[in-house]
């Protein structure tokens, strides 16, 4: 068997494009420019590509987008004035502080410090409580990029079995309730986790969110499963040059899987094009327009 290479780049693009449509009618119709602000603290390189993209994306998809670089020696009283400030500014309808962040600085605080209503990343504890609870929330740009890109292979997830490797705030335990919330059967495993190979083998639907490059092998994939990859790994190549693997080993994967993901141009990109969409989400309810069905 060989798996279909589910083309995450082409597929965010897409999204990307509807995306830039809606925001055109809703500027011609109510004059209403969503507008996303991206806060990066400190030189993190990886952090600093991160959000030049998801700037670059922003103005593709015809929204306003604000970057608000801060020194790594930033006090967290600063950082929060700074968060308060964009809270309170009626042209920003998403507002997202790049992570990592430095010591100094509690990641929780800030989280909670978003307006939720801003929250385009899904972070604030009362969007993840409205998850869990099965209201409408902004929900984390990651998970609902793994669902999207089930869905370009399971018109309906629903009874699907639905492995999760990974249980941490911002995919592994978000993606779990997206998943239920589409009805499939969820498994969420972990380090912990006994056997982890046999409980892989049984799922429909595998999710690897895990951070190993190459940890999930040919043995661990149910002949025909979706797999979807998020990881990202920097490892050396040759002439002391890096380039990013995921956490699946890609070409044995493909002669199991029916469905998988590359890395990179899988998860990442379409994670961009839902963090895009989420602005425009928080747009249309700030505006108490109905949310557009994309
Ligand atoms: P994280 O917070 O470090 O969580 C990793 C999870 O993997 C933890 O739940 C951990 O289990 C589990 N784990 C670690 N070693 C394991 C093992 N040997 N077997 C089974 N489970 C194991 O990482 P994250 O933020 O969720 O990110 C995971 C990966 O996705 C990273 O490579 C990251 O760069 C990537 N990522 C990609 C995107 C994207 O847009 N493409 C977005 C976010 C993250 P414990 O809880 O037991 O420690």
């Amino acid at each position: 068997m060989t798996a279909r290479i589910i083309d995450g780049k082409a597929l965010a693009a897409d999204l990307i494009a509807k995306v830039a449509a809606e925001v055109g009618r809703l500027g011609k119709d109510y004059g209403l420019e969503p507008g996303l602000a991206v806060v990066l603290v400190g030189n993190n390189p990886a952090s600093e590509i991160y959000v030049r993209s998801k700037s670059m994306k922003t103005v593709t998809a015809g929204m306003r987008s604000s970057l608000h670089k801060l020194p790594e020696t930033i006090t967290e009283d600063d950082l929060m004035q700074v968060v308060r400030q964009l809270n309170g500014d009626r042209a920003i309808h998403g507002v997202l502080v790049q992570q990592p962040l430095p010591p100094q600085i509690d990641p929780h605080k800030v989280i909670a410090a978003v307006d939720p209503a801003k929250d385009v990343d899904g972070f604030h504890p009362l969007n993840a409580g409205r998850l869990a609870t099965g209201l409408p929330a902004l929900a984390p740009c990651t998970p609902l990029s793994c669902i999207r890109l089930a869905k370009t292979v399971h018109a309906s997830l629903s009874g699907l079995d639905a492995v999760v490797i990974g249980r941490s705030n911002i995919v592994g335990k978000p993606l779990a309730q997206l998943l239920l919330a589409e009805n499939a059967s969820v498994t969420v495993t972990h380090s912990k986790t006994r056997d982890l190979p046999a409980v892989a083998r049984r799922a429909d639907l595998l999710v690897v969110a895990v951070g190993r490059a190459g940890m999930v092998t040919r043995d661990w994939i149910k002949p025909g499963a979706t797999v979807i990859d998020v990881g990202i790994n920097r490892v050396a190549a040759e002439r002391g040059r890096h380039r990013v693997e995921g956490d699946v080993a890609f070409a044995e994967a493909a002669e199991v899987a029916g469905a998988l993901t590359p890395v990179p141009g899988g998860v990442g990109p379409m994670t961009i094009a839902c963090l895009m969409l989420n602005t425009l989400r928080a747009a249309c309810a700030s505006a108490g327009l109905p949310e557009p069905d994309l």
